[in-house]
């Protein structure tokens, strides 16, 4: 692959890293590295989740990352990807050095917390089970497509506490001026890094491309540095090599905000550990003197068609009625966090708060919003039926009932295609289907059996 290398990217690595080069360019002739991270927001039911993670370890042949206590690198070609582990939302499918960043962000429960350029969720994952569901996350993405991505990846992992937006940053930051206690900005870069991983980058790489990305970063971290708080965290990353979007970049944002101090810079190189490369610098904003606390969302471009009306409580005081019915019956053993119910049209969603805040409905008006939260189900002509995000947010011993099988059982590909199951133990109404104690998704049991409730899109041939 070597010779594949543009000419200056070659010289532009060799005087950066001198006698090193020959060692950085000689690991384009080794395996790329392939890793996932376990989720812990799974370790609801701590036996079924301690059982599958010792079969996922053998089975994957997983041994640790030394900088992410919940990584691992697997051998392919092992594909973790296809077990029904993965749509159980065990694990998140990440290049080891990617998980660098959100270590050194160091996110903790309870905090408010932005993921600035967040598809396909990597880093939103991470901080989501650093967070284990306490405080409110922000998972942000430009790109449309690769929003829906985004929230696909915040339902599977069970994710409670995160809204999904698809906003440009300039739209984020004038809503939401020092609002954050910490922000990741893995920010969009020339993808050096990834040559090992994905060869049709190299054809994308040039050097007035690697200046167009350090000027995108520079604009997007402006944006980053209105949202944070006084003595709040910034954690900027890439996956590049080149100085001008990674030093550089943090040189002039110093620069030009005294305000900002540097904690670290670091960097992992493919030379040196198992792992593609990551550049990863930690920023704090000086403390203003006045206490700590969040300050609201600006109320700036909230619509008058605010969603906190009183019509819209009433309807969710029903709507609440409705989720209790059924907790009651269906989930006895779930209680959900802090946060207020949320009607999307016949979507019912919990939306997160900020602890000791609050964020109200009517600041996200006019956002692009693909999930305010946890969605709890929808409301159907009076009648309530959850939503698959629930499935896999709550552990398995919440529910009425689980029938809970092996990952090679055919009842589960049985299940995973979409198919009716016989019902165990004259279960009736809704319950949960598992792999090995997993939640997999809903059916609703009658008659002897079990009506499929995993939704069409997400079923295999
Ligand atoms: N953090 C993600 C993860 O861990 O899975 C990877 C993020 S990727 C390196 C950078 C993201 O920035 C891409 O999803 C890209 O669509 C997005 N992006 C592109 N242009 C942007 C812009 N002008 N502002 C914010 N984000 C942008």
């Amino acid at each position: 692959m070597q010779q594949l290398l543009p000419l200056y990217y070659i010289t532009q690595m060799k005087s950066m890293l001198h006698h090193d080069a020959e060692a950085f360019l000689a690991s384009y002739a080794e395996p790329r590295a392939a890793g996932l991270r376990l989720n812990t927001l799974k370790s609801g039911d701590s036996a079924s989740y301690d059982d599958a993670i010792a079969e996922a370890k053998q089975r994957f042949g997983l041994q640790p990352v030394p900088w992410c206590a919940d990584g691992y690198y697997y051998e392919e070609p092992a594909r973790p990807g296809k077990h029904p582990y993965h749509a159980a939302g065990l694990y998140y499918i990440q290049e080891p050095s990617a998980m660098s960043s959100v270590e050194l962000l160091a996110p903790l429960p309870g905090e408010t917390i932005l993921d600035l350029a967040a598809a396909p969720g990597g880093k939103t994952t991470q901080i989501a089970a650093r967070m284990q569901g306490a405080g409110l996350l922000i998972a942000n993405e430009i790109h449309p497509a690769r929003a829906k991505i985004l929230s696909e990846n915040v339902e599977r992992m069970g994710i409670r506490n995160a809204i999904v937006t698809q906003a440009a940053p300039d739209e984020l930051s004038a809503r939401f001026p020092q609002f954050f206690d910490r922000i990741m900005l893995d920010a969009p870069c020339s993808g050096e890094g990834m040559f090992r991983k994905d060869p049709d980058a190299i054809a994308e790489w040039s050097v007035e491309h690697t200046q167009m990305c350090a000027a995108r970063q520079a604009d997007i971290l402006e944006h980053a540095s209105i949202m944070l708080r006084p003595g709040g965290v910034l954690a900027y990353s890439t996956c590049t090599f080149n100085r001008l979007e990674n030093e550089e970049c943090i040189e002039q944002f110093l620069l030009r905000h005294p305000e900002f101090s540097l904690q670290r810079m670091e960097r992992l190189w493919p030379h040196e550990v198992r792992g593609e490369g990551h550049f990863v610098a930690v920023l704090r904003k000086q403390a203003d003197g006045s206490d700590t606390e969040l300050s609201g969302p600006s109320r700036r471009g909230v619509s008058k068609r605010s969603r906190t009306d009183g019509r819209s409580r009433s309807a969710a005081s029903a709507d609440m009625e409705l989720w209790h019915a059924f907790c009651s019956q269906s989930l006895p053993g779930f209680t959900l966090g802090q946060g207020q119910p949320l009607r999307f049209g016949e979507a019912l969603y919990w939306l997160p708060q900020p602890t000791g805040g609050e964020l109200p409905a009517a600041a996200l008006d006019g956002l692009r919003i693909l999930r305010p939260g946890l969605q709890l189900g929808y409301v159907r002509k009076g009648r309530f039926e959850p939503a698959h995000a629930l499935a896999l947010a709550v552990p398995a011993s919440s529910a009425a009932w689980v029938q809970s099988y092996h990952g090679d059982d055919p009842l589960l590909a049985a299940y995973l295609r979409g198919e009716t199951l016989p019902a165990t133990s004259g279960s009736s109404g809704w319950g949960l289907v598992a792999v090995e104690g997993l939640p997999l998704g809903w059916g609703k049991a009658s008659g002897g059996q079990v009506k499929n409730h995993l939704p069409k899109g997400l079923r295999r041939p």
